[in-house]
């Protein structure tokens, strides 16, 4: 029978310190091993070479470290953007993408294997949700980005939790990712370097802003009005627009971060002049940005992506209106680089 390992990819420390204790080694080994597979990227004890050899083969014995293996990838012709689809221990995957910006290095990780939020124009949930990932499955998906990058002598500045899954929908587990990220034996990142989006999980907001960090939050707008965000995502009939934005306001006055509000563009759909004008009504006087993304279409959901003019009208009307707003740069749109595209496509293949 196969002996089960205590994965230690995804503990503080000290928890470790506590579990390898247990078996005889001094609590300081807690840090050092933390380092080794937080900071130095091992993926095994044998690495370890500032630990005793007879204590490297009981760790072995004893305990895992969880990493990811790449089972895709895809990058951009320009270089921007890769994507990897990342298999975790039970073979389930997800993807996590990697942007390279002027300003530096950012990865979006994924939260959950699928996602059971059920927007309409999203690849991730098309199978509903399968599971969430634990602290140390997310943090695998940084640890792996940070593996690719050594090839650059570069490291990963920035994380944003947008990709597949509800961040807040897994909320232990997404925040003792980011705390971990934090600590100075792992990544030693600033929480202002973290940017959590969600579909709306109003209490989950509160939660979050009572935790005192200052993080970003991001919205997932994508439309002005109840009875047309209804349609394109079905949790706003749960918690409707007057309650997200007196939540995000609540954010804001607590953390003094500015939220940001993600509104994917979609021909036809909620990219008319009449959309402009609702969203500069519901943001002024917020502290809020504006980040317009048209959309990567799904082959599935026949969902257009508006042409040029049309984004440049829609961003003219928000900042006519005085509203904070950008267009998203178009990154990997050659690699499918929306939520959920790549695992969706590696998916739909495996059935053909
Ligand atoms: S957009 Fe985000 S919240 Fe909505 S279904 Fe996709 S992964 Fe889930």
């Amino acid at each position: 029978m196969a002996v089960i390992k205590t994965d230690l990819c995804g503990m503080f420390a000290d928890e470790i310190a506590a579990v390898v204790a247990s078996y005889g080694l001094e609590r300081y080994r807690g840090r050092q091993i933390a380092e080794w597979i937080y900071r130095r990227g091992a993926a095994d004890f044998g690495v370890m070479t500032s630990l005793p050899k007879d204590k490297r083969e009981l760790l072995n014995r004893h305990f895992g470290i969880g990493a990811v293996k790449v089972q895709a990838e895809q990058h951009a012709a320009d270089g921007s953007t890769s994507k990897f689809l990342l298999a975790l221990s039970d073979g389930l995957a997800v993807e996590t993408v990697l942007m390279r910006h002027r300003y530096g290095n950012s990865v979006c990780v994924s939260t959950q294997v699928g996602c059971g939020m059920g927007c309409i124009f999203c690849a991730s949930t098309i199978n509903g949700v399968i599971r969430n990932l634990t602290g140390g499955e997310i943090l695998s998906q940084v640890l792996y980005i940070n593996q690719f990058l050594r090839q650059f002598d570069a490291a990963v500045d920035s994380v944003v939790i947008m990709g597949s899954g509800e961040p807040l929908a897994n909320y232990d587990n997404v925040l003792r990712f980011i705390k971990l990220c934090h600590q100075e034996y792992c990544l030693n990142m600033s929480y202002r370097s973290f940017t959590l989006s969600t579909a709306g999980l109003v209490p989950g907001i509160d939660r979050l802003a009572s935790e005192g960090l200052p993080v970003t939050l991001a919205i997932s707008l994508h439309a002005p009005n109840n009875v047309e965000r209804s349609r394109l995502m079905p949790i706003n009939e749960k918690y409707p627009l007057e309650e997200l934005l007196a939540a995000a306001d609540r954010y804001a006055s607590v953390t003094g971060r500015r939220v940001t509000y993600e509104y994917t563009l979609i021909s036809e759909i909620n990219d008319f002049d009449r959309h402009a004008r609702q969203l500069v009504g519901l943001m002024k006087r917020r502290l809020a940005n504006v980040n317009l993304i048209p959309v990567n279409p799904v082959s599935e959901s026949g969902l257009l992506r508006p042409d040029k003019v049309k984004v440049d009208r829609f961003l003219e009307i928000l900042h006519n209106g005085g509203i904070n707003a950008t267009v998203r740069r178009e990154m990997g749109t050659d690699i499918r680089a929306a939520c959920g595209q790549l695992r969706h496509k590696v998916i739909s293949d495996s059935r053909n």
